[in-house]
């Protein structure tokens, strides 16, 4: 931690801000924040909350950076595209490089039922950077059960959402959407695109309502659905009533989507052609001697975290917990088939 004086000098326009002060200071900086996915929003807010001097960051995210992440992701470079660095990893590294007096904690992990709540143990506040409504629910009945206050935020082609929820003051997820959109009716950032200022304004608002609870100013709030379009120029704020009487998770108390059998093995990740597939228990390879296992049935590549082997027409990445996503199909029967080819059961 930076010396008293030192830190007043790096925060000193955020302490002349009447919202935050000396005093609001001190607790962003014995605060944690976690940010559960490290894509566009993610990436946008884990910047802000380093730069404002939030004292602990969980960054989590299952995926590594790619090129086409560049135009939106704006904490990555084109060497961590290159060295296919997992998001989580690069994004503290980068965070090292812009407030060396905060503490980084990455979790290359698949966010699911059986690690949900250990990943937002501690937290103060949960920020959504995910791209998908399973994760959110997730967060929604971890955060819920736990009573940790966390930031629902989405953003796809020029139009963005976001919520903030205080579990039992505020309506939950499940309040507002007591069902996820049916798979494929919604738009998503692969099948729609998505432009960086939206992510931005998004993001923003997230933050803002974060810097607002770590402080402590709950009056300032939104306490609404927001909703805008930077393209069609439209911005609206829904206001939110109580929670909901009957709201199977808030009002009820159950946590379906945790008491849940373990999620399903393998998934098609939407719109990329690849398919990821999971371990129903959690194995630690040694990525070493996987690389020699491989090298003679094509080409090898790896780093410190992940390995990435190319044979024909498919692309198999596999991180150190046995996780892999395959490039190159969205049939799970066939990434199955490679999985167990080459990586084994
Ligand atoms: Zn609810």
């Amino acid at each position: 931690m930076a010396s008293n004086s030192n830190s007043q000098e790096r925060y000193s326009r955020q302490i002349l801000f009447s919202g935050i002060g000396t005093e609001g200071q001190a607790k962003l900086l014995n605060s944690r924040a976690v940010i559960i996915g490290c894509g566009a929003l993610g990436s946008s807010q884990a910047e802000a909350l380093a730069r404002a001097g939030v004292g602990k960051l969980r960054i989590v995210d299952r995926d590594f950076v790619e090129s086409s992440n560049l135009q939106r992701q704006t904490m990555f470079t084109e060497h961590d595209a290159a060295e296919r660095l997992p998001k989580a990893v690069a994004a503290a590294n980068h965070i090292g490089e812009v407030n060396s007096d905060i503490e980084v904690e990455p979790e290359i992990a698949d966010v699911n039922h059986s690690n949900i709540e250990r990943l937002i143990a501690g937290a103060d506040v949960v920020l959504d950077g995910t791209d998908n409504f399973a994760t959110r629910y997730l967060i929604n009945d971890a955060c819920v059960k736990n009573g940790v206050n966390w930031i629902y935020g989405a953003a796809v082609g020029s139009y963005g959402v976001t919520m903030t929820v205080r579990p039992h003051e505020t309506p939950c997820l499940r309040c507002i959407f007591p069902e996820a959109p049916p798979a494929a009716s919604a738009p998503t950032c692969d099948t729609a695109g998505v432009i960086m200022p939206i992510i931005s304004i998004v993001a923003s608002v997230q933050v803002s309502e974060a810097l607002k609870l770590l402080t402590g100013d709950i009056q300032s709030l939104h306490n609404s659905l927001m909703q805008f379009d930077v393209w069609r120029n439209e911005w609206r704020k829904i206001s939110l009533g109580a929670p909901l009487t009957d709201c199977a998770t808030c009002a009820l108390g159950k946590f379906e989507t945790l008491e849940a059998d373990a999620r399903d093995f393998a998934a098609v990740m939407c719109g990329r052609q690849a398919v990821q597939i999971s371990p129903s228990e959690s194995v630690h390879i040694d990525l070493a001697a996987l690389r020699q296992k491989l090298e003679p049935a094509g080409e090898v590549k790896a780093n410190d975290y992940l390995l990435r082997f190319r044979t024909g027409e498919y692309e198999l990445t596999v991180f150190q917990d046995a996780r892999s996503i395959i490039r190159g199909t969205d049939d799970i029967a066939t990434a199955r088939s490679l999985y167990s080819k080459y990586i084994g059961n």
